[in-house]
């Protein structure tokens, strides 16, 4: 089931949040920093030995303090007029994240808007990367969740659900 909730992504007691990271996957602002708060400090430890993260790639921590059992990490690109990768890469996030989370036998998944805040990404565009890529996997996964922040990103999101689901798309 693919659905849209409105607030803070920390809260959510689902199998796997994906966390926005970078690629230092070693915290930083907006929901990156957020999920390392609420995680705790231990977070970090486990993210040091990790090694970074390249674009479009993901990898996965324990959630520690956070009701969510797992974090997947992901780095979402930087928008720079769409001419550097950044459709395929988003999409690699979506889907990179996702394969993790069935090799792991996860049920519930939920995802920030990756790229959108910081990062720049046309928000209209990446919602219909992150549906599309998310269909795909709709069979092996019994809940994925688009966290959105704001109400425009909520609207956005909420449209482009509705389109798929009623098979405009
Ligand atoms: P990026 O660097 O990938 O653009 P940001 O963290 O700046 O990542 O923003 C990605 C999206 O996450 C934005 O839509 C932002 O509003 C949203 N966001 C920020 N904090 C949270 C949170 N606590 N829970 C869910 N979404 C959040």
């Amino acid at each position: 089931m693919l659905e849209v909730w409105h607030g803070d992504i920390t809260k959510l007691a689902v199998d796997a949040i994906v966390n926005a990271a970078n690629s230092s996957l070693l915290g930083g602002s907006g929901v990156d920093g957020a999920i390392h708060r609420a995680a705790g400090k231990e977070l970090v430890h486990e993210c040091r030995l990790l090694g970074g993260c390249k674009t479009g790639q993901a990898k996965i921590t324990k959630g520690y303090n956070l009701p969510a059992k797992w974090i997947i990490h992901t780095v979402g690109p930087v928008w720079n007029g769409g001419t550097n990768n950044e459709m395929v890469l988003l999409e690699s996030c979506y889907r990179n994240s996702l394969e993790i989370a069935v090799q792991k036998q996860l049920t519930s998944i939920a995802f920030p808007a990756i790229s959108t805040g910081i990062y720049r990404f046309p928000p209209e565009l990446a919602a219909e990367i992150a549906v599309q890529t998310v269909l795909e996997f709709s069979v092996n996964l019994e809940r994925i969740i688009f966290v959105t922040f704001d109400k425009t990103t909520e609207d956005i999101y909420g449209k482009k659900l509705e389109q798929v689901l009623v098979g405009k798309h």
